[in-house]
């Protein structure tokens, strides 16, 4: 059996379609990831990051080409079973966390659950460990208004990772933490790609983050422009690499 989580062929979206305002954000993009996996995509602001992982993770719809998520076709999936499929294998954390503010965070970190059937006990008992790990237990019963973005945030991870997900997509995880979050939330990750063989795909623009994958893809201009793998380097080695590639990039913007 292939070991490909995720396959994408001939990736091309199109925004405004149609429109005086038509715009092509992703031009043909083809990508593999395997199982365990942690990816890092990095590039320019407006390069085409998110609209890259919003249709690598049945958010978006491409314009045309093919993305397989663990070898079925997102398009051949009614929204019924795009809606289990999520819940059964993907976790999301996003930089403006999603939380609904009628629930309180409790709520909220349980919500992936609620379609399965899993013993109220069980999913307190999931809920007070994920809650203990991101310092976020004090909080359980407050809701979203009354919780800082940090908090927020680390209430979103934990929401992203109660359904144990097989993939995990992250775009600018770290956007709204310190450092001292940051680290915590890299190391749960690292923790979980290494330890329980999630993959994981993020977006980030930050050098040291992308230091903790195993491989990175650069977007330019809607195109995987260079991929880099970490293989056997250190992190150090790695995360030199990695600045040096956007320290070239950034020097052939300031020169066009
Ligand atoms: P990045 O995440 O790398 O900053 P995006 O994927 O958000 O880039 O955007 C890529 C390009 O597509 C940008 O030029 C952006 O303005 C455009 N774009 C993104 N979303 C939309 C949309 N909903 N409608 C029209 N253009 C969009």
């Amino acid at each position: 059996m292939s070991n490909h989580v995720l396959e994408v062929m001939n990736l091309k979206k199109v925004y405004g379609i149609h429109t005086s305002n038509e715009f092509e954000a992703l031009h043909d993009i083809n990508f593999i990831c395997d199982q365990g996996e942690f990816i890092c995509i990095m590039g320019p602001s407006g390069s085409g990051k998110s609209t890259f992982i919003n249709n690598i993770s049945t958010i978006d719809n491409p314009t045309s080409g093919k993305v397989y998520i663990q070898g079925t076709e997102i398009r051949t999936m009614s929204s019924n079973e795009i809606g289990k499929f999520r819940y059964e294998n993907l976790g999301f954390i996003f930089q403006d966390f999603n939380l609904l503010d009628s629930h309180t965070i409790y709520e909220n970190i349980a919500m992936p659950l609620s379609l399965k059937k899993i013993k109220p006990s069980i999913i307190n008992e999931k809920i007070q460990k994920l809650a203990k790990n991101m310092n976020i237990e004090t909080l359980l019963k407050k809701y979203p208004h009354e919780c800082s973005g940090g908090q927020r945030q680390r209430a979103a991870i934990c929401r992203a990772l109660v359904n144990d997900p097989k993939i995990i997509i992250a775009d600018e995880p770290t956007g709204n933490l310190d450092s001292v979050n940051s680290n915590e939330l890299l190391k749960t990750l690292q923790q979980l790609n290494q330890e329980n063989g999630v993959t994981i795909i993020m977006v980030s623009h930050d050098p040291l983050i992308a230091s903790y994958s195993s491989r990175l893809i650069y977007i330019k201009d809607g195109r995987i422009e260079q991929t880099l793998e970490r293989k056997d380097l250190t992190q150090e080695k790695y995360f030199q690499h990695i600045v040096e590639i956007n320290a070239a990039e950034s020097k052939e913007a300031l020169h066009q």
